[in-house]
This record gives structure tokens, sequence and C-alpha cells, in this order.
């Protein structure tokens, strides 16, 4: 199978658009273009023509270049058949546990609810790629607009699950900030510590912490941790259910 070749283009404040090319046939998907213009731009420069969209979720800063990038390249665009009313010039609806896809490479759909009641995601399993939108960070996990905590655990719970070596696309550079508050529930976390130091570095670079590993976010993100016993008695709630767990830790960072 084909190995994706992924760009990565920063705008607004902290988001990230993503083109993914499939090299064999030439496809190119833009992943959660919250703009056009930034998008058209960068595969102008590449020589890459767009063939889809893939949107994850229906907020603004994902979907808000829908329509400009489908009327300039005439792609086809993807997105969450559980919310079908609320993508932008969706052509293509996809569910849980459907195939897409992208010339030769093939991305898995994963029903990831909780940031909002439709979210997926798309793992492209032969190139190690997961493009999750905003349900799950570097050390962070979206906000509950539309979802319950025990939706969120559970989605989170699907998405730990992949393999290791899986890199993180996901849509926002919210990393330092999260670890930040991360700090703060789990201090005692060496995983945590490590990639404290290593974002501080990248940063000061003016390099992005995004995407990062699932290996590491297993160990270092709390939100992936609900049901550690450290992180548990860490938030007064040893022996209780992850999901409330999970649920105590996330209310903590709303308010942080
Ligand atoms: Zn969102």
């Amino acid at each position: 199978m084909a190995r994706l070749e992924i760009q990565q283009i920063p705008v607004l404040n902290d988001n990230f658009i993503y083109l993914a090319r499939e090299p064999k046939s030439g496809a190119v998907a833009v992943i959660d273009p919250a703009l056009a213009a930034p998008v058209l731009e960068r595969a102008a420069q590449l020589g890459w023509r767009i063939t889809y969209i893939l949107n994850t979720h229906h907020h603004a800063d994902h979907v808000g270049g829908n329509l400009e990038i489908k009327a300039a390249t005439d792609c086809t665009v993807v997105g969450p058949g559980h919310d079908p009313d609320r993508i932008p010039g969706m052509d293509i609806q996809v569910k849980d546990g459907d195939s897409f896809d992208l010339g030769g490479a093939r991305a898995e759909v994963l029903f990831v609810p909780g940031h909002t009641r439709g979210h997926i995601a798309y793992w492209f399993k032969d190139s190690a790629a997961l493009f999750c939108g905003d349900t799950l960070f570097s050390i962070g996990c979206g906000r509950l607009f539309e979802g319950t905590p025990r939706q969120m655990w559970a989605s989170l719970e699907r998405l730990r699950a992949l393999p290791a070596e899986t890199q993180i696309y996901c849509a926002h550079e919210y990393t330092e900030s999260n670890i930040r508050f991360a700090l703060s529930v789990d201090p005692g976390n060496a995983a945590l510590q490590r990639r404290a130091a290593e974002v501080k570095s990248l940063r000061a670079a003016g390099r992005y912490s995004v995407p990062s590993l699932m290996g590491d976010e297993c160990a270092a993100n709390p939100f992936l941790r609900a049901d550690a016993p450290e992180l548990a008695a860490a938030v007064g709630m040893k022996g209780c259910d992850p999901a409330e767990v999970f649920a105590e830790v996330r209310r903590r960072k709303d308010v942080f």
C-alpha cells in the first residue's frame, strides 16, 4: 500500500489543515479546511491537484473552506454520515467501520463522538496516520460541546487502542497549554515531564508539537489515563469508574 505524503498548513490562531497525497495515483485530500485560500495556494505551489475534502466534524474552523475549494477544484467532499446536515457540500457520507480509498491509500472511518455528536476520525493504517480533528489533541482532548463524558471516554479508548507508532494529526496546536493543565493533575508522570521538555524546545525553535505519537500520548496524556489508578487517586477518585474519572479531569480542564 502506498504511503501518504502529508503537508501541514497552520491557519487562524492555532488550527492545522492537512494535505495528504497518495503518490502513485496523485489523489490528494484536504483534511478539515478551515479556510480555502491557504490550501489552494499550498496545493498550487506543490503542483498537487485536490481531489477530495475529508471532514471530521461540522465546526466552522474545519469546514469553512469546503465550498470555495470544491468550486475551485471540483473535488468530492467526504464527511460524517452521523451528521448529515451540517457539512457544507458533502457528497459522500461515511460512517463507523466504512473505509475510504484515497487512491491506493485506505482509511478506516472511526465514529468518535463527544466533541460533537457526529465526529469521525480517518485512520490511514498503512501510513500510520490518524486524522482525528478535535477529539484527541497532544496531551489533551476536545471540549464536550455535544456529547457526554462517557461517550468521549469510549471514543478515546478506541483511539488509544491504535498502534503506538500512529502519528496523531490533530487540528490544533494546543499542546503547551494542555501540558500546563496535565502537570496540575499528573505531576509525577515522568513521560509527561519528558513530553513537556520536548514541546518546550520544539516551540522555542519555532516548530510544531503536532503530529505526536500514540504511544507517547498513551503514557503522558491525562485524558487517555482515566483508568490509571495514580491519576484517579490524584483527583480524589481512587477506585471510581474511569468514565467518571475522565469526566472530572475534563471538568477541571474546562475551568483551568
Ligand atoms: Zn471542533
